[in-house]
């Protein structure tokens, strides 16, 4: 299989919708499917309605993304239509991002696990190709989290991490683990090592990391000549990496449940602070896309400290792909249609 190098095909900003299957509860309590997929890019929305005499009626909302991809389109078909143009210019000093939007239970995390490896699958490959070979290149794994507007280490028993930014606006997350990879089975094992990590309390693995985002970064650098590398090898963290050149990246992006942001008028402090800090968080994430599709000079990604983190990844040769999850039965219609209106106003 060939992976071409023509940068310009690739869309700088793309907005996929996922319509996950009706599962068992759903099909037991025999829920409507409420979502129709046309002709790859258009779906449909019949929203249940009461009259003021309570006679039912149907509202239609019709939607039209880069892609909609319907209840029999498989996780490989995913990473086809979304990442997979992207990995070549990665080599060519790109920023892409990968997100996966909506509400809990929508299929977030059932879409993104599987990307990091496919994406991590082709990048080795293509480091070994004779163009890039002499050059150096190695991929490097990075996976932490967001959770309360605080960032831990997923990879480093959730160490605590803080952000600072250097002079020449790279911003660097103090502390964080990063693994070179060589191969695909160690980035799966680094991935599982840090899904066992992420935020679980006693109220239940889904419930808690749905109010966080999981970001697993895979990272192509540069580096030095064994000789080089001697000279400047101070044993101190720092220089050695500053000695490693960043190439290009790609973020996979889990955000926490969209839902999530609107509970901040709950009864418990802490979910309420929570709820603000998401809310704030996927406000600030549209606001960015929006200021790169129209290229905006200044992008607002002082906004919260999801698109503090990935600052980098908003400036230069970027590339966006949001993926918006949404469930198919009738009981989760307003979240459907929430979903959808923020992937259009993104788009
Ligand atoms: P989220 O991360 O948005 O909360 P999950 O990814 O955990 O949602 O998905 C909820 C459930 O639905 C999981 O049991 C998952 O396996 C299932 N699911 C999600 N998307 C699909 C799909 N496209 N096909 C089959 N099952 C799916
Ligand atoms: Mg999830």
């Amino acid at each position: 299989k060939e992976l071409g190098t023509r940068e310009n095909n690739v869309a700088k900003i793309k907005v996929v919708v996922r319509k996950r299957p009706l599962n068992k509860k759903e099909l037991a309590r025999k829920e409507d499917d409420v979502v129709a997929v046309y002709d790859d890019a258009y779906l449909t929305v019949h929203e249940p309605k009461l009259k003021v005499d309570l006679t039912a009626y149907v509202e239609k909302h019709e939607f039209c993304f880069d892609a909609v991809l319907d209840e029999q389109v498989s996780n490989d078909e995913v990473y086809r239509k979304t990442v997979e143009p992207i990995i070549p210019i990665i080599f060519q000093r790109t920023k892409a991002t990968c997100f996966a939007y909506g509400q809990t239970g929508s299929g977030k995390t059932f879409t993104m696990q599987p990307l990091p490896l496919r994406a991590a699958e082709d990048l080795v490959r293509l480091l070994h190709q004779p163009v890039y070979r002499n050059q150096r290149f190695k991929l490097w794994l990075s996976y932490f989290e967001i959770y309360g507007g605080k960032l831990y280490d997923l990879l480093s028993d959730r160490k605590k991490l803080c952000m600072r930014e250097d002079g020449r606006q790279q911003v660097c997350i103090v502390g964080l683990q990063e693994f070179e990879v060589s191969d695909v089975a160690i980035v799966k094992e680094y991935i599982e090592r840090g899904n066992s990590s992420r935020s679980t309390g006693s109220t239940g693995a889904n419930e808690e990391s749905s109010r966080s985002h999981a970001i697993l970064q895979l990272v192509v650098k540069k580096h030095p000549e064994v000789k080089e590398s001697r000279r400047n090898n101070y044993n101190n963290d720092g220089n050695e990496s500053r000695v490693r050149k960043v190439v290009g990246k790609i973020s996979f992006i889990d955000l926490a449940g969209s839902e999530r942001g609107a509970d901040t008028t709950d009864n418990d402090r802490q979910t309420r602070i929570e709820g603000a800090e998401i809310n704030k968080s996927l406000l600030a994430l549209k606001e960015c896309i929006r200021a790169l599709d129209n290229d905006q000079i200044h992008i607002p990604f002082r906004g919260s400290k999801l698109t503090e983190v990935l600052r980098d990844s908003f400036m230069g040769n970027s590339r966006t792909v949001m993926i918006s999850c949404i469930s198919p039965n009738a009981g989760s219609c307003e979240h459907t249609l929430n979903t959808l209106r923020y992937a259009d106003r993104v788009k």
